[in-house]
């Protein structure tokens, strides 16, 4: 006889609810039917479909946590999680898209900008606007406080000067979060963020990063020369940008953790379906207890992962500590997905190692994770400092 629980108790981490369930398969639809048929064309032209953004937008992907007064689904954290992680499945160029956009852009708006840059800005992220976010620099990226973007005061506002590198969306995106330092003697404590328009004056998109995976988002340069910028664009108080900057990564990272268990997905699903249908010594593949066993050490690591993926962004959503669960869960994931990419490629033989099947793709697109929103080093570095200082 199942045991009656009282409906406060805890749900499995893996139980949806009625509104998340919606999301996940309204995306999985949309993946699969609009995503899927476009994907080896935009990572050879190495750029996202402009009319796919704009479905993003309409199917208000783009503005997942976003109130719903100013045009956004007004959903949870986790459901934008959910998001990344399906269309990821397909496609993680797309999955890290929306992922930039709602984890770090909005997120950071929303927390820390005033409510006039809320109503100015969340409208048009939610609508029509992609958004960047930019932090890192040639000489400062596991040690990112180091950065050299120079921000003075002028009238009316600031001048920012200096060169952001390697930065997501930026090719589409007309609005950018940016740090820079007020005063470079003061660390960590000159760091301040700033809203930067695309069409600000003294600001070039410039080169665009010719990559190995994700290869249809965007990683550009940015150039500040003599950047003018409002007063009334830095976001939250000057000086504290580290904040900022830490907290929206904290939160950021569980949505790498997302993409990352959707490419493995993804990975794992087309190889099923091959290794049931590739013959080999008079049977399909999938009946030797070799590949049996690789795919079910495959499905064992990827739930393990999905789960620290999950759990992180619960969390979060209930307002708990999930700094070193979110730091862990994309160490984790991260790694996972990359072994479970080439062992994936590995079941497809020589026909994985060709562009005619998606896993030669994601192999490469698995490359990304343990690099950025912090190297699998730097996970590390936060995982030890919690378990040995507490
Ligand atoms: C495709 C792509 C997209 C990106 N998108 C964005 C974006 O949108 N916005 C943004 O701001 N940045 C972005 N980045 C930058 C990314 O976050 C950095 O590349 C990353 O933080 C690593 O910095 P780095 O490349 O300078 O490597 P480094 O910091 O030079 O690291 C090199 C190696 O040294 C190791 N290492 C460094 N310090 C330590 C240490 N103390 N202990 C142990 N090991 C250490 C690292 O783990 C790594 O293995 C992106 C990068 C890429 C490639």
């Amino acid at each position: 006889m199942p045991v009656m629980l009282p409906d406060t108790a805890p749900q499995p981490l893996t139980v949806l609810t009625e509104e998340e369930q919606m999301f996940r398969d309204m995306v999985r639809q949309f993946a699969e039917e609009t995503v899927r048929p476009l994907v080896m064309e935009m990572d050879r032209a190495a750029k996202i479909d402009p009319d796919l953004i704009r479905q993003l937008f309409a199917l208000g992907l783009m503005g997942v946590e976003v109130p719903e007064s100013m045009g956004g689904a007004e959903s949870s954290f986790f459901t934008a999680v959910l998001v990344v992680e399906e269309l990821s499945r397909v496609d993680p160029s797309v999955g890290v898209l929306v992922d930039v956009q709602n984890t770090l852009v909005n997120n950071c708006i929303m927390r820390y900008a005033s409510d006039a840059q809320k109503s100015m800005y969340l409208p048009r992220l939610a609508s029509e606007v992609v958004g960047a976010y930019a932090l890192s620099e040639a000489g400062s990226g596991s040690d990112a406080f180091a950065l050299m973007t120079r921000a003075a005061p002028v009238d009316g506002g600031w001048r920012l000067d200096g060169r952001k590198l390697w930065i997501t969306s930026g090719d589409e995106a007309g609005l950018f979060v940016v740090f820079a330092t007020v005063d470079p003697d003061a660390g960590y404590r000159g760091i301040t963020a700033f809203l930067v328009e695309r069409d600000s004056a003294g600001f070039t998109v410039g080169k665009k990063e010719d990559k190995l995976g994700i290869r249809a988002s965007s990683t550009v340069e940015l150039i500040f020369d003599d950047c003018r910028v409002a007063a009334g664009n830095v976001i939250g108080e000057v000086g504290r940008g580290y904040k900022i900057a830490i907290e929206t990564l904290n939160e950021g990272r569980i949505g790498i953790g997302a993409q990352m268990i959707g490419l493995a997905q993804g990975a794992l699903d087309n190889t099923i379906r091959y290794v049931r249908e590739r013959e080999q010594f008079g049977r399909a593949i999938a009946q030797f207890q070799g590949v049996q066993f690789q795919i079910a050490d495959m499905r064992t690591q990827l739930e393990a992962a999905r789960l620290m993926v999950y759990n992180s962004a619960r969390l979060k959503d209930a307002g708990k500590p999930f700094i070193v669960e979110a730091a862990m869960a994309k160490l984790f994931s991260s790694e996972v997905a990359q072994r479970i990419a080439s062992n994936c490629l590995d079941l497809y033989g020589g026909y994985g190692f060709t562009k005619e099947y998606p896993v030669e793709k994601l192999y490469r697109d698995a490359k990304i994770g343990t690099i950025y929103e912090g190297t699998s080093n730097m996970q590390r570095q936060t995982i030890a400092k919690y378990v040995l200082e507490g």
